[in-house]
């Protein structure tokens, strides 16, 4: 079921994400994206529909600096496998970057809220209301944030999450699908397997579900 990765630490986070990515890529998938979050604060996002490659070809045409990093490749199930719905989602202000793997089944019922409150969604996924909720949530602490809005989410998820005002740290959250913590040394990773990142560290904690 397609693949996550995250990065933080002090390595070229586009680098070692998609390296990440090129590693799982046997588990198959339909697009791929990737975030970054600059040094300036600015969260940047490519995605693209089909092989990374066709990801790699526009990522060598622009530059994605920066230290903490997210990445996705999507197995569609809600919505086409198209650029528009690749991974990572954003949240309406943009300082919020999710990518997801799984299904959020509950979704529809989210979105009813989520678009009498106002917000604009720019995907067909079940994934993009994880961001509208951080952005409507969160009040400084990302992990609290994301640990309420779990709650309220019925299905089987692993979720990435970054926001800009919280630059040295990656969320994730898993229920139902694996994900992995890989442990560096002033750097850590997230993997769906410990494949994402053994070319970093041999040293990972598994999630437990609903950790
Ligand atoms: N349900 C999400 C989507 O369709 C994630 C699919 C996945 O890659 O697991 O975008």
């Amino acid at each position: 079921m397609c693949g996550i990765v995250g990065y933080v630490g002090e390595q070229d986070a586009l680098e070692v994400v998609l390296g990440g990515l090129r590693r799982l890529e046997y588990r198959g998938y339909d697009s791929a994206g990737v975030a970054v979050l600059g040094a300036d604060g600015v969260l940047r996002t490519e995605r693209k529909a089909g092989k990374l490659a066709n990801l790699e070809k526009e990522l060598a045409e622009e530059s994605l600096p920066g230290t903490l990093g997210i990445g996705h490749t999507r197995w569609a199930t809600h919505g086409a496998p198209t650029d528009r719905n690749a991974h990572p989602h954003l949240d309406c202000a943009n300082k919020v970057a999710v990518v997801h793997n799984g299904t959020i089944e509950n979704f529809e019922q989210l979105v009813v809220g989520l678009d009498a409150r106002g917000h604009e969604r720019r995907s067909d996924t079940d994934t993009e209301v994880v961001a509208h909720l951080v952005e409507e949530r969160y009040a400084g602490d990302l992990a609290a944030t994301v640990r309420g809005i779990c709650k309220d989410l019925e299905g089987s998820f692993v979720l990435v999450v970054a926001h800009q005002d919280e630059p040295d740290l990656v969320v994730a959250a898993r229920r139902n699908l694996p994900l992995v913590v890989g442990l560096g040394e002033g750097e850590n990773f997230l993997g769906s397997d410990v494949t994402a990142f053994i070319a970093h560290t041999r040293e990972a904690l598994a999630v437990d579900q609903d950790q």
